[in-house]
């Protein structure tokens, strides 16, 4: 089955995010944990989430992509910044035990000009802990998500990301539940040509990080050329990476069962028009 979805506003609740999901054509949806720029966040309404749950299980709904805040920043050079972070995350984690088999989605973070090193060491710390303090095993697989290699972000390479998961494992064992989630327009922005070696890409990351560890795609067009470390996303079709290297991407007989949400700069119209397209490039 295509599971293609998109990033929706999480402002009316579960319920109303699988709702507008569903007038769409959406069949799984990615959302922010709280305001983007962090903050508290709401409490939740028990009753919307049993409401969604019925929903979503009805209509087919799902896996559900939470994305943590963006401007956390586990790998930051201030204890305050960390500790904000590792609370967060922690909290958030606490709140996806309510709708379980849910993606938890996180930049690992900037390193800030600690290094890469110092960088993934931190970030890996903070997850081991948070999973550590959780008292059992959560009901939440927690995504690396692959980086454009902006500024100072650490898990633009494979190898960072492979890194960060052994160390995690390390610290906490073998169960954590841990995956990837690979964003195309970051895996292109930090130099993996999916345009023209898809192939080779998918390879490298199982030879890496091991296919079994990926989770979900955000599918997005870039707005730059391979490599340029920017991370600015463009409409399907609309960028450097092209809707027919987009195709190939939810076709490849390696990915195309994982869940692929959109984040591309549209409104709702026009990921309506997005998933349709998409669905046009599937073959069955
Ligand atoms: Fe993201
Ligand atoms: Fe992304
Ligand atoms: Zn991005």
């Amino acid at each position: 089955m295509f599971r293609i979805g998109c990033h929706l506003s999480s402002a009316g609740g579960y319920l109303a995010m699988g709702q507008t999901a569903e007038s769409i054509g959406a069949n799984v949806f990615q959302f922010f944990t709280r305001n983007p720029r962090g903050g508290a966040a709401k409490p939740i309404d028990p009753r919307d989430v049993a409401d969604f749950r019925a929903f979503a299980a009805e209509k087919g709904i799902g896996p559900i992509l939470a994305h943590a805040p963006y401007t956390l920043n586990a790998a930051g050079a201030e204890a305050r910044v960390r500790e904000f972070a590792e609370a967060t995350m922690a909290d958030d984690l606490r709140r996806l035990e309510l709708t379980p088999g849910a993606l938890y989605n996180f930049h690992p973070g900037s390193h800030v000009g600690q290094g890469t090193e110092k960088g993934a060491e931190l970030i890996s710390a903070m997850l081991a802990r948070i999973l550590a303090g959780f008292g059992s095993i959560p009901a939440t697989t927690i995504l690396f998500e692959t980086m454009a290699g902006k500024g100072s972000e650490v898990g633009r390479t494979f190898e960072e990301v492979r890194a960060l998961i052994d160390a995690v494992e390390a610290a906490v064992g073998p169960e954590a539940p841990l995956g990837v989630c690979l964003d195309t327009c970051h895996v292109w922005d930090g130099g993996y040509d999916i345009v023209n070696d898809l192939d080779g890409v998918v390879a490298a990351f199982d030879r890496v990080v091991g296919l079994k560890r990926l989770k979900a795609i955000h599918l997005n067009d870039s707005m730059n050329p391979l490599s340029a470390h920017k991370d600015r996303h463009a409409c399907i079709g609309k960028g450097k990476i092209g809707q027919e290297a987009l195709a190939r991407v939810i076709n490849h007989p390696a990915l195309r069962d994982l869940p692929f949400y959109l984040e591309t700069p549209c409104d709702l119209d026009g990921y309506r028009a997005e998933i349709a397209l998409l669905r046009s490039l599937r073959a069955e």
